[in-house]
């Protein structure tokens, strides 16, 4: 078995869209001032596996799927941002990249605003956790809509093409990434590591791999919205539990991420819509086929 890590990807971050909400939402004793939530996307280069993304970002579905009642006040409640420079198939584009490139996508969970672009890639087998997945089918419309999963987005061959996360080896992490001892192994390699992060959905796949130029990378998906909720101990708002699978489990993957932050050599944590993340270190450019 290859120890885990023992191959080294490219990684870029991306921005696909934002929405708005106040800081206090993702903050807990923020203020009401609006913030923007950038919906990051990760794009990942493997010497053998090639393109890779991590989760999609927002997509023009996204306005589509939410045209008729109910499904309309999901972009009520969210007000998505998209400009056509940000949208991911002209990012991928101004790097050289067809859509035809991308051959997985690693999705997090199936809130809209992680799967909207996924109809844009018809060569890309998908990968998620059937926890999840098997949640999100079985509620009514109404049901789905309040776990803000929107059928639509998905192509109509999506079961086809997806791999059970679950399905994959299981293998011991190095001790940098305790209190996680475990991952799962996405490639068969040990580069790319799976993490279930449960608990603002039913199961939510974080991603862990050895980039080249930053060292250890830990994309977190939702398990929390701002770095700085993890250095300072500041979850989400009360309110926003609301919207969780499970609040308790939440705060367990939470308190965990914070116990990672502090090992020596802790990998960089990226949450999904953090915004500090992406002035810091967003926008870089190693993946480029021109
Ligand atoms: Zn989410």
């Amino acid at each position: 078995m290859n120890a885990a890590f023992s191959t080294s990807v490219k990684f870029d971050l991306l921005k696909v869209g934002h929405c708005q909400h106040p800081e206090c939402a993702a903050l807990r004793g923020g203020s009401r001032r609006a913030i923007d939530f950038p919906a990051l996307v990760g794009l990942i280069e493997h010497p053998q596996h090639g393109l890779l993304l991590y989760d999609t970002g927002y997509s023009r579905h996204f306005w589509s799927a939410t045209r008729r009642f109910p499904e309309c006040l999901y972009r009520v409640i969210t007000p998505v941002q998209l400009a056509p420079e940000e949208e991911l198939l002209n990012q991928l584009e101004a790097r050289g990249i067809s859509a035809k490139d991308i051959e997985t996508i690693v999705i997090s969970h199936f809130h809209a605003d992680h799967v909207a672009g996924l109809r844009d890639f018809p060569n890309a087998r998908f990968i998620a956790t059937q926890t999840e997945r098997l949640l999100c089918e079985k509620k009514g419309r109404l049901g789905r809509l309040r776990r803000a999963y929107l059928h639509d987005l998905l192509p109509a061959d999506f079961e086809k093409r997806l791999r059970i996360a679950e399905e994959a080896a299981t293998v011991p992490l190095p001790p940098n990434m305790q209190p996680f001892t475990t991952g799962l192994d996405l490639m068969g390699d040990a580069s790319l590591i799976g993490l279930d992060l449960p608990g603002h959905a039913a199961s939510q796949l974080g991603l862990s791999f050895h980039s080249e130029e930053e060292g250890l990378i830990f994309l977190v998906g939702d398990a929390c919205w701002k770095i700085e909720g993890l250095e300072q101990n500041r979850p989400p708002s009360r309110l926003a539990y609301q919207l969780f699978h499970r609040g308790k489990v939440y705060d367990e993957t939470f308190a965990k991420l914070r116990a990672l932050l502090k090992a020596t050599e802790a990998p960089r944590i990226i949450p999904s819509h953090c915004s500090t993340t992406w002035s810091q270190r967003g926008g870089t450019r190693r993946i480029a086929r021109d």
